[in-house]
């Protein structure tokens, strides 16, 4: 499948231009220099739209749309274990495809091409990210102890599931010790030794609230991020959600051991757990991408809303308006997402990287005039703008219809077991 976009304002790496992309098998071929004998089966018009590369949500949790708006105003260790982790029990392998898939949907609907996931039931989200044709990091949560055989059940149903998805295009897995509270030290390094046998990348919750502090001292004498880089799990293929508690330390591990931090500014604000210092890890040379975290917690899996924050926020709580740029937050929100999940052919619209692309409508009140269409991105827009969005060369939604996802069926058979769950 050959894609022409005609004469788009594309936000290249160098800055935004009119240009024309041409796509092939899957990936960028050129940016305004027609191939030779390049003949489209498809042309899109530019004219008055953006080009973005697709924004990549580098944390979430899909399923959990099915909790959107169930559980909300309340303490994180309230919403965690009195209401979100019993109610999760109650959840089928079909009820977490279903809501996989609604939270692909919402992804897709607002311009997110790539994104990490971890869940609780194996071949759920790999069905749904195959299904609908979006890119997947997937991950199956992994909590528990030395010994305990449900932790060793989990870790293996984790490693089924990578070997029967294995070779598939648009998915790639990592290994996810859910949190240093939930996986004792000699699980977690079970599950280091497993990661580096296997070569995959470790997604990780660390350090998101002050309780997390407190209880990782009391047990162990250590903070979270000391305690994961004591039982191997702080390498240069780790992705570390939240990090909002870090002390200098912390933030100087992570620089040594070249890891990433996933930032989710929204989550962080709902749950009361505060405010991570992303300039300090930026300063300290840190990866750092953006993540909703699920639709329990943010409520939403828009990114342009977190991107949104992330830009907002560090201004403010430093009082520096320079502080996250619109540039530096789009950056987090694409190359930084990429790199952190080991997609390095994504993130940028360059010739030979994939075709993962969000076509945005510039006719939009809120949108006029461009002055600047990266400070757009950041300041203006609400995610509704995107009208097409294309992974890997396949358009997935065009003119604001998804073209490989039901999306009546899904929402039907998601307030189905709404229903259910909630009685
Ligand atoms: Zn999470």
């Amino acid at each position: 499948m050959k894609i022409l976009i005609e004469n788009i304002l594309a936000v290249l790496p160098g800055g935004p231009k009119v240009r024309s992309i041409y796509i092939s098998d899957g990936k960028i071929e050129s940016v305004d220099t027609r191939p030779a004998d390049f003949v489209p089966d498809k042309t899109i018009n530019g004219s008055g739209r953006l080009l973005i590369p697709g924004l990549i949500n580098a944390h979430t949790h899909a399923y959990m749309t099915v909790f959107r708006n169930y559980a909300d105003d309340l303490p994180f260790n309230d919403w965690l274990f009195d209401k979100i982790m019993p109610l999760e029990d109650s959840l089928t392998p079909d009820d977490c495809y279903w809501g996989t898939l609604l939270g692909i949907m919402e992804m897709l609907r607002s311009g997110t091409t790539a994104f990490a996931d971890m869940y609780i039931h194996t071949n759920c989200a790999p069905r749904a990210v195959s299904d609908s044709g979006i890119r997947a990091v997937l991950s199956r949560g992994l909590s528990g102890g030395e010994g305990d055989p449900a932790g060793a059940r989990r870790l293996r149903d984790a490693l089924d599931e990578i070997e029967a998805w294995s070779g598939h295009d648009n998915i790639t897995f990592m290994l996810a010790p859910h949190a240093p509270y939930t996986c004792d030290p000699g699980y977690q390094r079970e599950i280091a030794r497993e990661a580096a046998r296997l070569g995959l990348r470790v997604n990780i919750h660390v350090s998101e609230s002050l309780a997390e502090i407190e209880t990782i001292r009391e047990r162990y004498g250590c903070s979270p991020v000391e305690l994961i880089d004591r039982n191997g799990l702080l390498t240069d293929k780790t992705l570390a959600a939240h990090c909002v508690q870090l002390d200098d330390r912390d933030i100087s591990l992570f620089a040594e051991r070249g890891a990433s931090i996933v930032t989710n500014p929204i989550s962080n604000l709902k749950l009361a757990n505060g405010v991570a210092p992303v300039l300090k890890m930026l300063g300290a040379g840190i990866n750092v991408a953006l993540g909703t975290d699920s639709a329990a917690s943010n409520n939403s899996l828009n990114l342009f809303r977190d991107l949104n924050y992330l830009t907002l926020l560090h201004k403010g709580i430093n009082h520096d308006a320079e502080a996250v740029s619109a540039r530096t937050g789009l950056e987090i929100a694409t190359v930084n997402g990429a790199r952190a999940l080991g997609l390095s052919g994504t993130g940028k619209i360059e010739a030979g990287m994939a075709a993962d692309l969000a076509v945005i409508d510039l006719d939009r009140p809120n949108m006029q005039p461009v002055n600047d269409p990266v400070a757009a991105i950041a300041y203006s827009a609400f995610g509704s703008e995107v009208e097409t969005v294309i992974v890997g060369g396949r358009v997935l939604m065009e003119k604001c219809e998804f073209l490989t996802i039901d999306g009546e069926k899904v929402i039907d058979e998601v307030n189905k077991v709404c229903k259910r769950i909630y009685g």
